[in-house]
Order: C-alpha cells, then sequence, then structure tokens
C-alpha cells in the first residue's frame, strides 16, 4: 500500500527566532504546490512558536525534539506532551541518539516517553540504530531489534500505525557519512518485519519507517527509490531553505 512519504527537519540546537521565521519564510514558496508528502520541522522548544506562526496556513506539519514522560510536576528543566501540544506540536522525535548517547536516556524512559506522546495525542518519531562498534561487531539486527522491542512495549495495537519510526545509524549522524541505500533498506525491512511479527500485516503496511543520517539533496532520491523507505530525517542539511526544499522535492 501506499505510505505518504514524510520529510522531517531536525534542527537540533540551532537557529534563532528570528532566523526560524526567515527560514519558514523562505520555504514557503518553494514548496507551495507540493501536496502529497508530509514535511515537518522539528525545532528546539523556544523556537516552536515562532516556526508554528510563521507557517500560517501551510501544510508544514510542526514537531519537537524532545519531551519528558510525566505530565506535570517538579522536573526542572523538562517539557510535557501538554505543553507541546498547548504549543499546536503534531510529533515529537523520541530516543534520537544525542538524547541515547549525550544525555544518558535509557530504552526504559525512550518507552516511557513513547506512551506518554502517544497518550497526549501526538505522533512520536522512534529512533533507533547501532553504533559503529556494534556494527563492526554485527550487532546491527540484535540493536536495531532490541531498542524496537524495549521503544514501543505496551504500545497498544490500535495506534501502532500512528507511530514513525527512524533508522538512523549513529556513525552516519552529523558525520557526512550515509549508510548505503541498501543498508538502510534492509534496516528499514528488518523493523518492518518486527512490526508485522508484532502487530500483523496491516500495521506492518501502514507504518511509516524513515532513514536519517547525512541525508542530503544528493542522496535523497537513492533512499526514497528503495521500496519501504518512507522518507528521511535530516539534520544538517535541513537548516537552509534551499537544502530542505530539494529535500522535500526530491
Ligand atoms: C539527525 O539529527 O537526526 C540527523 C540525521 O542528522 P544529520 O542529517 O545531520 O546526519
Amino acid at each position: 500500500m501506499a505510505r505518504r512519504p514524510l520529510i522531517a527537519a531536525n534542527w537540533k540546537m540551532h537557529k534563532t527566532q528570528q532566523e526560524a521565521r526567515s527560514f519558514v519564510a523562505a520555504l514557503l514558496p518553494k514548496i507551495r504546490d507540493i501536496r502529497d508528502r508530509d514535511i515537518l520541522i522539528c525545532p528546539s522548544f523556544p523556537l516552536i512558536s515562532a516556526v508554528d506562526q510563521a507557517r500560517k496556513e501551510s501544510q508544514i506539519l510542526l514537531g519537537a525534539q524532545n519531551m519528558y514522560f510525566e505530565e506535570k510536576g517538579a522536573f526542572t528543566g523538562e517539557v510535557s506532551h501538554g505543553m507541546l501540544k498547548d504549543l499546536h506540536c503534531e510529533f515529537v522525535i523520541l530516543g534520537h541518539s544525542e538524547r541515547r548517547w549525550v544525555f544518558g536516556e535509557t530504552d526504559q524512559m525512550i518507552n516511557k516517553k513513547v506512551l506518554a506522546a502517544i497518550q497526549g495525542g501526538l505522533i512520536p518519531i522512534l529512533c533507533v540504530g547501532e553504533k559503529l562498534s556494534e556494527r563492526e561487531q554485527n550487532l546491527t539486527e540484535q540493536v536495531i531489534l532490541n531498542q524496537m522491542d524495549l521503544g514501543i512495549k505496551g504500545v497498544p495495537e490500535d495506534v501502532i500505525v500512528n507511530l514513525v519510526v527512524a533508522y538512523e545509524p549513529v556513525w552516519a549522524i552529523g558525520t557526512g557519512r550515509n549508510a548505503s541505500a541498501k543498508d538502510a533498506k534492509d534496516a528499514v525491512s528488518l523493523i518492518r518485519e518486527f512490526i508485522h511479527s508484532r502487530y500483523g500485516s496491516v500495521a506492518a503496511d501502514k507504518i511509516r519507517i524513515l532513514y536519517g543520517g547525512s541525508v542530503k539533496p544528493e542522496n535523497m532520491a537513492t533512499y526514497m527509490k528503495e521500496d519501504g523507505i518512507d522518507g528521511g530525517l535530516v539534520g544538517g542539511a535541513s537548516l537552509e531553505p534551499d537544502s530542505f526544499a530539494k529535500l522535500i522535492c526530491y
């Protein structure tokens, strides 16, 4: 079945409010006629309102890069799904490798976030992927399956199709060293088979699985040609409107 492609920008810790507004203003005319795919921007928390206002009535979707799993309370520095919904976010990236490996997030924490995001009406983009040392030890499949198993524990059958998964090998993120289309396709197939084994064929057919890791305008099309890859989660190359527009129009 045809799944709607999703091209997602992860701005990480970049841009001011003015830069975010200028980016969206420059992007909008370039994507005016694009209606057959989802376009998502995930700015850092302080820029969410600026992007929301700048996107106006456009087709741009809005997401955050992280959230905490509790609804409210004494959690200094954290934000909840309710706060993100209040800012009109529709998506939230969870388990990004920078959250896992810079900030020490465990699969158990990420799972709690996935469940909380779903409960709060946000679409989680669950990131999974192996480190270079794990790839070198032929542990790629094991790592991906383990992160999937723990990450989606307890996700009910009726909502699994709304989840988005991003295969992001850690060694490819921000390094300029992108995975080959075949490696990305194999990992995405593995994830889809896993969903099939847990939730059946309808869920496996419907769930969107992205590739992320040094995606650029020059290599985007090679991924999108692969069966099963439904889009990209893009860091560095999403920071300039020209480059992001080219990715969207792959
Ligand atoms: C990311 O941040 O998820 C990412 C894939 O970054 P980059 O595109 O810069 O590798």
